[in-house]
């Protein structure tokens, strides 16, 4: 079977699942939108990937998303930068992407806000949230977050809309869902203090319909649709 075939396939069963954890968990349909996590994947697999329907990608490295980006040239595609933001990356992100995941500064969203471009739309951007900190050293504690939001909240030309998470790799699902839903919790209690926060970028592969179950809003696949990725 062609690559492309494969992927299709991939991209239907994913979607269907998507559909259904909407429908079970009493979600309105189409709530919980897929990005496709194509870093360290090949431009053919974007390519199939577009060719059956995806619009939404992201890419973890600003060197290897802007070759893929000119490469690609499809103006319909929305390109969601979800890895770590290293400051002289900034403008690169702010002048090339729609969406920033993995805010987890004032200074990186104070930088991205001065370097979006006046001609472009606001970036949207969600702050990451360090829910599993005994595991993970990326984005911002929880108790830390409000403050950041309410700050970042204020930036012209950078639109807050939600909360990013990564909680490390659990079978369990319950304990997924578990994790998830403190996330969810906090964005409640932002909302609460004025926000206006409508996005939750959390699940992947492994626990992506945990996420769902837990209010996900926006699911980020790689392995799942396109395969093992190319570590070299
Ligand atoms: C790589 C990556 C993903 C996708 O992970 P899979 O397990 O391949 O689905 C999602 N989110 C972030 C931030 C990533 O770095």
């Amino acid at each position: 079977m062609s690559q492309g075939t494969d992927i299709s396939m991939h991209l239907n069963s994913t979607l269907d699942a998507i559909r259904r954890a909407e429908q079970q968990h009493s979600r309105p349909a189409h709530s919980v939108t897929l990005v496709a996590v194509s870093k360290q994947q090949p431009v053919e697999k974007i390519h199939a990937a577009y060719a059956a329907g995806q619009r939404d990608f992201s890419e973890n490295y600003v060197q290897e998303a802007l070759q893929k980006i000119k490469l690609i040239q499809q103006p319909d595609i929305i390109w969601h930068f979800i890895g770590a933001i290293q400051s002289n990356k900034t403008r690169l992100i702010a002048e090339n992407f729609q969406w920033v995941h993995s805010v987890s500064r004032y200074k990186t969203a104070e930088r991205l806000s001065e370097q979006r471009p006046a001609s472009m739309v606001d970036l949207n951007v969600c702050i990451e949230v360090n829910i599993d900190s005994e595991v993970s050293k990326s984005g911002i504690n929880v108790n830390e977050a409000k403050e950041l939001a309410l700050h970042i909240a204020k930036l012209p030309r950078i639109k807050l809309r939600g909360l990013m998470a990564i909680p490390a790799a659990r079978d369990n699902y319950d304990d997924q869902v578990g994790l998830f839903k403190k996330v969810a919790a906090l964005q409640q209690e932002l909302n609460d203090s004025g926000l206006q926060l409508d996005t939750l970028s959390m699940g992947m592969s492994q626990d992506y319909l945990a996420a769902i179950a837990a209010g996900s809003t926006l699911v980020r696949i790689g392995t799942a649709l396109f395969g093992t990725r190319n570590y070299e």
